[in-house]
């Protein structure tokens, strides 16, 4: 049994490389029923997804990937079910944009200096037009061949101590839950397990959440070992925290992270979904039968 629910995923409105109604159709193939799209800092790709989403099985919620700066490092924030005309919202979005822009000339700059020149215009040329994530810095360097391939050049060039890496300055932890709420959306940390920090900073980051209004967590992540997802059920517990599941897709070409493969959560888990509305399709559907 595989979870019906992905609520993370990317699209070529950020560092994905599926179009939002091919992210829409491949996920509705695999099974998934209901289906987040969350571009980092954008929600860009939403409107083509809900319509790719109505000529399917498939229920689309709209939201986002949100960079955030907290005590000094970098922590995805997920907002699902986002009003995406919400001014509040697109200007902060608008505003992470920008300093995207930034960083990627200060990356360029950085790589032209270890000797890789016109690395700006090689990730460009990736990202067709939209914004910039160090992934497309990343396969144009796998492209030129600088390093064998995407997590090489991760791991040489663009973390933290490499040539090519600059510390990212996001939007604190209080602005974006404030953004997303605002927006009626509700905030979930992302990959809580994917953060280098200690049990104690996790936990510490979790009670700043709830006090700035967040309410979710991503207890299952394509990124999660099993034992991950118990750790993580057992803090959105503590913190009264709902639980959220997703793969952190982004690529067909990456075989470890694949759409409708993500397992159940947890029991005892109170899903994020669970006031959404949207529960008694599945038992609905299946007495039909
Ligand atoms: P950015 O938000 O521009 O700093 O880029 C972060 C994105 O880079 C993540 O969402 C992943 O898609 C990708 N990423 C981060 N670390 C790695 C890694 N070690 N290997 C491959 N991709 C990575
Ligand atoms: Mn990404
Ligand atoms: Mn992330
Ligand atoms: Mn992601």
């Amino acid at each position: 049994m595989f979870c019906e629910y992905d609520l993370h995923n990317h699209s070529t409105a950020s560092d994905g490389t599926l179009t939002p109604s091919s992210l829409v159709q491949m996920a509705a193939d695999a099974g998934v029923r209901v289906l987040a799209l969350t571009d980092h800092d954008s929600t860009e790709g939403v409107p083509e997804a809900v319509e790719a989403a109505a000529r399917l099985d498939i229920h689309l919620i709209a939201g986002a990937e949100i960079s955030v700066t907290w005590q000094r490092q970098t922590v995805h924030i997920v907002a699902l079910n986002l009003d995406i005309d919400c001014g509040v919202l697109q200007e902060g979005l608008k505003s992470l944009r920008q300093r995207r822009d930034r960083r990627a000339e200060e990356i360029s700059r950085r790589l032209e200096k270890s000797g890789i020149p016109d690395a700006l215009e090689g990730a460009r040329s990736f990202s067709d037009g939209r914004l910039i994530s160090r992934t497309h810095f990343a396969r144009y360097l796998a492209k030129i061949g600088a390093a064998s391939d995407e997590r090489a050049v991760f791991k040489h060039f663009l973390v933290n101590g490499k040539p090519g890496h600059v510390a990212g300055q996001w939007a604190s932890l209080g602005e974006a839950v404030g953004w997303i709420r605002e927006a009626g959306g509700q905030a979930v940390v992302a990959h809580p397990a994917r953060y280098r920090m200690t049990r104690t900073k996790l936990r510490r980051l979790l009670a700043d959440f709830v006090e700035v209004g967040g309410v979710g967590l991503e207890v299952v992540s394509g990124s999660h070992s099993k034992d991950e997802a118990f750790t993580m059920a057992r803090h959105a517990e503590d913190f009264g925290l709902l639980a959220s599941a997703g793969s952190d897709f982004h690529t067909p070409e990456n075989p470890w992270i694949a759409l409708g493969r993500l397992p159940l959560l947890p029991d005892g888990c109170a899903p994020v979904w669970q006031d959404w509305g949207l529960a008694l399709e599945s038992p609905i559907r299946a007495m039909s039968v």
